[in-house]
């Protein structure tokens, strides 16, 4: 990529506190160097394909490339780094790598806007039942009904876990990140898959899954039998029963103050 396909990127010599020129209240039009060059490593990434653990070109090279300071050039892969967009690794075999584009790093960035938007767990839970059925029922229109049965069969029979239960909990997720996949809406994808990140690492941390498996499985099953059926409202409404089956027992069994303030971590 020539640096002509970056025009807005090279004038650093304006340095980078100049360019904050935003007035209070009105949307940002004016950006930083180093955010600058953190959407063009963004776009180049996205660009050439690269995947999670790629290498990215070494600093000297993005130097030359981004005809930035190096100080703007560290900062935008701090930027990046705190997304979980960028790993950095140190040391002489070290460099810049791509991240993974993870619902978990969504995840940890959405609880700190939530936090201080003072938002409650309670709400979590309730926008969880709002969204994840209109994702179920938007599962069960996917066109690819072959691509539907291969994600879900394996939620219409019983699952044998041999007695583990990391086993268990990870097939029973599976049904709910394959649901978000199959909806077919990446925005909505993405956003549900933090929602169920953050109640996964916050709340269900304390509840062992063997416990309710009897009622998961029969949800399940009901949930992948209507989307393998194409029948979308009655996947809505097997999911809305699902989760409306699981807050109580989320109320019941967590520990931590369901009005409270999400956490940041
Ligand atoms: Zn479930």
């Amino acid at each position: 990529m020539s640096r002509a396909q970056h025009p807005e990127v090279g004038t650093d010599a304006q340095g980078s506190e100049a360019r904050r020129v935003n007035a209070p209240g009105l949307p940002r039009t004016v950006w930083k160097t180093s955010e600058v060059v953190a959407f063009a490593i963004v776009k180049s990434i996205v660009g050439s394909g690269l995947r999670s653990g790629d290498r990215l070109p070494l600093e000297g090279e993005m130097l030359e490339h981004y005809q930035v300071s190096r100080e703007s050039l560290r900062e935008a892969l701090r930027l990046l780094e705190a997304q979980g967009i960028v790993t950095i690794r140190r040391g002489p075999q070290g460099g810049p790598m791509v991240g993974e584009a993870q619902s978990a790093n969504l995840a940890r960035t959405m609880t700190l806007y939530f936090q201080l938007a003072g938002a409650t767990y309670d709400e979590l839970l309730d926008a969880w039942h709002t969204l994840e059925p209109v994702a179920a029922e938007l599962a069960a229109r996917h066109p690819d009904r072959a691509a539907v049965i291969s994600a879900l069969d394996t939620h219409t029979h019983e699952f044998h876990d041999g007695g583990e239960r990391a086993a268990y909990t990870a097939h029973s997720n599976t049904l709910h990140f394959d649901v978000n996949d199959l909806a077919g809406n990446r925005v909505l994808g993405l956003i549900l898959g933090a929602v169920g990140d953050i109640i996964r690492t916050h709340v269900l941390l304390q509840i062992d899954p063997f416990q309710i498996r009897g009622l998961i499985d029969d949800d399940h099953e009901a949930i992948a039998e209507a989307i393998i059926d194409g029948d979308g409202p009655a996947a809505r409404d097997a999911m809305a029963a699902h989760i409306a089956h699981l807050l109580p027992i989320y109320r019941d069994h967590w520990e931590g103050d369901l009005d409270g303030p999400i956490e940041w971590k």
